[in-house]
């Protein structure tokens, strides 16, 4: 396997990892582990507009926090790792830095070299004369594109617009007629005419590259073999080729992914509801989870001559993922974003969770039921972990937990007394079964006291006097949850234990 496969990933940090950049993480962190070679982190941060304190720490840390793991990037990397000697000022890798806003001389000396071998151009152009020109074009129906203008001015011309103290920027100069053709390892190649192209700038009048001039100078200069990026990308990609090849560079491969839209079939924006990572963590969703959900944007393990025939569920462990996948099997149609799947992949992992991890887990969002209690056996991590395990099988998301168990918790349960009610039985027949459920379980010692031994006692007296489960089991599972639904009604009493239950079972009957 080559050692020289190197992919980045090139966010730019804007406050919050979008759902599908962790896909695009997740597609670089495949592709480099597969091909046994290495992913790198770059931060795209040279427009400044869009900058936020703190949001390189926050943008490694919630990648790290997914398990997407990188061999190269900014120091800040040491730190995830919990080392806390760890020198966050020194980079991880020998191709730093690894923060664009630190590699601005390199941006510039590289503008330079590209002016003077004729790949660019400097434009005077400004800001008003270019809205006037767009103005004009766009009443005359034509594509909004720089007229070029500046593009031939002479030496002198240039010398003396530089004296006058004009500021400029530096743009691309494309040629002028005959076709690009850029390749893309999943759609072939694709051709441009060149007429279509806008001489781009390059540079800014501020002296900041465009991701244009950056990502290219970057990529090379980095060695990256492979380049993954969303489709938006697609009509700037001849661009980059021609960037390439006025360098005289070898291009890396491109792979463009598709997008990633809502139901309607629209793009996925903050907007509309949550598409932070970080929003999903706070709810409560499993990093296995949201990775599983992404690898199916855009991959899918039926395509895969590696997985095992069988392999229709969908679950894919990292590993598996790592074991399967091969970038050539991954599709070029849209992926649809359905919150459904992501949260029947999260109950799935939530399943799998040991009791002590997910209690872990739960805690934080279980603070406020903890409140409800005075009940120091309640407020226990024995029982915590007991009434964690009785939820398990039904929750989908971490944030549930503190409304599904609140019955567990509470001191003092409101409902009202029809919710006792089954079926066609009067009030009057739910008192006398509960009177008689509480004697039965009264029989039961403390230390007897378990899911099966109070199941016995019950259903072998159901049986025994041929009367209806539901009878007896419904008014008890209401008395002791307040809930028109919940785990049954054995299971939750063994958790409870024998006095809270038979506590509840008291109060019921007397709300009747
Ligand atoms: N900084 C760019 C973005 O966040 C990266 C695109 C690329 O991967 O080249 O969209």
């Amino acid at each position: 396997m080559s050692t020289n496969v190197r992919v980045r990933f090139a966010p730019s940090p804007t406050g919050f990892l979008h759902i599908g950049s962790l896909r695009t993480a997740l597609f670089d962190y495949l592709i480099a582990r597969t091909l046994g070679g290495k992913l790198i982190l770059r931060i795209e941060d040279t427009d400044k507009k869009r900058q936020m304190e703190g949001a390189v720490e926050g943008l490694i840390n919630i990648l790290a926090w997914a398990g997407i793991k990188f061999d190269e990037g900014p120091g800040y990397l040491r730190a995830v790792d919990n080392d806390t000697q760890a020198d966050i000022n020194k980079d991880v890798g020998e191709f730093g830095p690894y923060i664009q806003s630190q590699r601005l001389g390199i941006y510039k000396e590289h503008s330079q070299a590209l002016l003077k071998k004729g790949g660019a151009y400097r434009c005077f152009c400004s800001p008003a004369r270019l809205e006037e020109m767009r103005a004009e074009q766009q009443a005359q129906k034509m594509p909004p594109r720089y007229d070029r203008a500046c593009r031939d001015l002479s030496e002198r011309q240039i010398a003396k617009k530089i004296a006058d103290g004009e500021i400029f920027v530096l743009r691309q100069k494309m040629p002028l007629s005959g076709e690009i053709i850029a390749h893309d390892e999943l759609r072939g190649d694709i051709k441009f005419a060149a007429r279509d192209l806008e001489d781009q700038v390059l540079i800014k009048s501020d002296g900041m590259p465009t991701y244009q001039f950056a990502s290219v100078v970057d990529d090379h200069l980095m060695e990256i073999s492979h380049v993954l990026r969303g489709e938006e990308w697609i009509s700037s990609f001849p661009k980059n080729i021609l960037l390439y090849q006025g360098f005289g560079w070898r291009p890396p491969k491109f792979i463009h992914l598709t997008l990633t839209l809502n139901k309607a079939g629209g793009k996925l924006s903050k907007r509309q509801g949550d598409v932070a990572v970080e929003d999903f963590r706070a709810m409560g969703y499993l990093p296995e989870a949201l990775l599983n959900f992404c690898v199916l944007q855009g991959w899918h393990p039926s395509a895969s001559a590696k997985a095992p025939a069988d392999k229709k569920d969908e679950i894919l462990s990292l590993d598996q993922m790592i074991e399967y996948f091969d970038y050539q099997d991954m599709g070029t149609s849209s992926a649809i974003f359905e919150i459904e799947k992501l949260d029947y992949f999260n109950g799935y992992y939530i399943r799998q969770k040991s009791v002590e991890a997910l209690t872990k887990l739960c805690l934080p969002f279980l603070g406020e039921n903890l409140k409800l209690t005075k009940d120091s056996r309640k407020q226990s991590e024995d029982y915590i972990k007991k009434v964690i395990a009785l939820e398990q099988e039904r929750l989908k998301k971490l944030s549930a937990i503190g409304e599904l168990t609140e019955f567990m918790f509470t001191d003092d349960l409101r409902y009202e007394p029809k919710l006792l009610v089954w079926k066609k039985l009067t009030l009057e027949q739910v008192k006398e079964n509960l009177q008689t459920v509480f004697e039965l379980l009264e029989k039961i010692s403390a230390t007897d006291w378990t899911r099966s031994s109070i199941e016995t006692a019950l259903i072998g007296y159901i049986e025994a006097k041929q009367m209806k489960a539901g009878d007896y089991l419904w008014p008890l599972r209401a008395a002791l949850t307040g809930r028109q639904s919940s785990s049954g009604p054995f299971e939750v009493a063994e958790v409870l234990g024998k006095e809270e239950s038979l506590k509840r079972i008291n109060v019921a009957i007397k709300k009747i």
